[in-house]
């Protein structure tokens, strides 16, 4: 057993809140550890100690920031397997989805390298007679981070590398399941340089993030979760002042048409539905068949289920974990429970065979689901994959278009023409093209549209900078004595 508690000011804080939460070994369904939630106070704690460390950090020179987020990169890859441990231990993904995981989070550390260049402004020199306009790009000052059980590295490092790299100070309140990989991080930070306050954890569950949506001194709230507290955060946040990007919950769905590869399409169907034990906000649950095509696609998908190796994370061998919690477990499980008899023909019913220690499920297959059926139309976020049979691309794409969420989604086909016609019609943030997660790389953004995210900008890469930053234009002109001369006239440029 060990306890988990706070990172403030570049150290450990144990929370005196009396409140903890229970850190499961999903894969035992033991409990291996506890959690210190916090109360108001101790949020106000971390805030106080970011929002002091604010003017040294925004003061420091660009290259000292790029040279700490260089220090990070160099840190994080050397200790990638510990951290992958870390991530297998709470969330029970499998040790390299573990290390694709941290991975592609090294890819916001990298951007964020290049902030003196990220920050640069525009200049017009001479806009009117002695006068320059120039825009320059400066932190909002404590922005927080609220991320998701799903992806304890990653998602944390789509907001912090990026918020810190253009001045600001940050909090994350990760999530309470598996709180163990920010506080790995937040020392790394300390190794690489990063100055006391300016990273700093509060752990904790509604008590800690309501507190951080009214705190006055946060400016920004970056979320990733799922849609109803994604949309709660965004309501609250934006009416208290804040500037929220929220990203939410996912449906994604993967429209096969008849000339595509089946055998790459059942790949990546069955990579892209039960990887993570589809825990992915970019996980394909859904997958559009064409009416041509869907029985040997059916067949194909099952024939590869068996070979799937579902087990303890840390064991090399396997290559599908636990799900997060007991609790979710049985959720996911009910979706299977129900479909049958909501028409629905279950294919492959993965609550069969699942290894009974821990919060296993093997992968599901439900076939004929359609619109109306809740394995159809919630978001189940575990290892069952869904296939409804579509007539043409026009009802796919009508389909995809219906979805209340509009997270990602893929098509696939050799059709050139129609694959292009597919980017231009559909309504999804992230589209994939014979691609089935299509994550962005991180100079690009990340972004749902619809229920998947609430706010105007998207999460890291541009949008990154934008959301961590606001613009300032300055009109300048230097006194110059044989020009000087009293004029009550507006000021005009011709
Ligand atoms: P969640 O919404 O339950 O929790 C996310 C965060 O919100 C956690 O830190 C949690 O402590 C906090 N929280 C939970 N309930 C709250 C409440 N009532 N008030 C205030 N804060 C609360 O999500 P989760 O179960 O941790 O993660 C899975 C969900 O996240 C899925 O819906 C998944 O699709 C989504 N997700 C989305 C993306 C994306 O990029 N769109 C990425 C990863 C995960």
């Amino acid at each position: 057993m060990y306890r988990i508690d706070h990172w403030i000011d570049g150290h450990t804080v144990s929370s005196k809140s009396g409140r903890t939460g229970n850190i499961f070994d999903p894969a035992t369904g033991q409990v291996q550890g506890t959690v210190g939630f916090a109360d108001v106070d101790e949020v106000d704690q971390a805030v106080a100690n970011a929002k002091a460390a604010l003017p040294a950090w925004r003061s420091t020179n660009l290259s000292r920031r790029a040279e700490i987020m260089f220090n990070m990169r160099e840190l994080v890859s050397a200790h990638r397997n510990e951290i992958a441990a870390l991530l297998t231990q709470e969330h029970g993904k499998v040790t390299a989805d573990a290390l694709g995981e941290l991975a592609r989070g090294l890819e916001n550390i990298e951007y964020a390298c290049g902030i003196p260049n990220l920050l640069k402004g525009g200049y017009s020199e001479q806009a009117s007679a002695g006068v320059d306009v120039y825009n320059i790009r400066q932190p909002l000052g404590v922005v927080a981070g609220i991320t998701p059980f799903n992806f304890p590295s990653m998602v944390p490092m789509w907001m912090f590398a990026n918020a810190i790299a253009c001045g600001n100070t940050f909090i994350l309140k990760p999530s309470e399941k598996d709180p163990s990989t920010a506080m790995f991080i937040a020392e790394l930070l300390k190794q690489a340089g990063l100055p006391d306050g300016v990273f700093n954890i509060v752990q904790g569950d509604k008590v800690a993030v309501d507190r951080l949506l009214s705190h006055p001194d946060i400016a920004a709230i970056s979320f990733v979760g799922s849609t109803p507290i994604a949309r709660y955060i965004y309501e609250t946040g934006t009416k208290n002042g804040k500037r929220v990007q929220a990203l939410g919950g996912a449906k994604n769905h993967m429209l096969v048409l008849p000339d595509a590869d089946l055998d790459m399409a059942a790949d990546a169907l069955v990579s892209a539905a039960y990887g993570s034990a589809g825990e992915r906000c970019m996980a394909i649950s859904v997958v559009l068949a064409v009416d041509t095509i869907a029985d040997e696609l059916v067949a194909k998908v099952k024939s590869r289920i068996p070979n799937i190796v579902v087990g303890n994370g840390s064991d090399p061998s396997s290559e599908m974990g636990p799900l997060i919690t007991g609790e979710h477990r049985d959720k996911v499980a009910g979706y299977v429970a129900g479909a049958a008899g909501e028409g629905a023909k279950v294919v492959v019913d993965g609550r069969e065979g699942a290894p009974s220690d821990g919060f296993f499920l093997k992968p599901s297959l439900i076939d004929h689901a359609q619109p109306g059926m809740k394995c159809y139309d919630e978001e189940i976020f575990g290892p069952v994959l869904t296939v409804v049979r579509v007539k043409s691309y026009e009802q796919g794409l009508q389909l995809i278009n219906d979805n209340q969420f509009g997270n990602g989604t893929a098509i696939f086909t050799r059709d050139g023409g129609v694959a292009r016609q597919f980017q231009f019609d559909v309504n999804v943030g992230m589209v994939g093209i014979n691609v089935p997660i299509p994550v962005p790389v991180s100079y690009y953004s990340f972004g749902g549209w619809k229920a998947s995210l609430f706010g105007d900008l998207h999460m890291y890469g541009p949008d990154g900078i934008a959301f961590y930053t606001r613009s300032k234009v300055v009109t300048s002109r230097w006194p110059d004595p044989r020009t000087s001369k009293v004029d009550l006239g507006f000021p005009q440029n011709r």
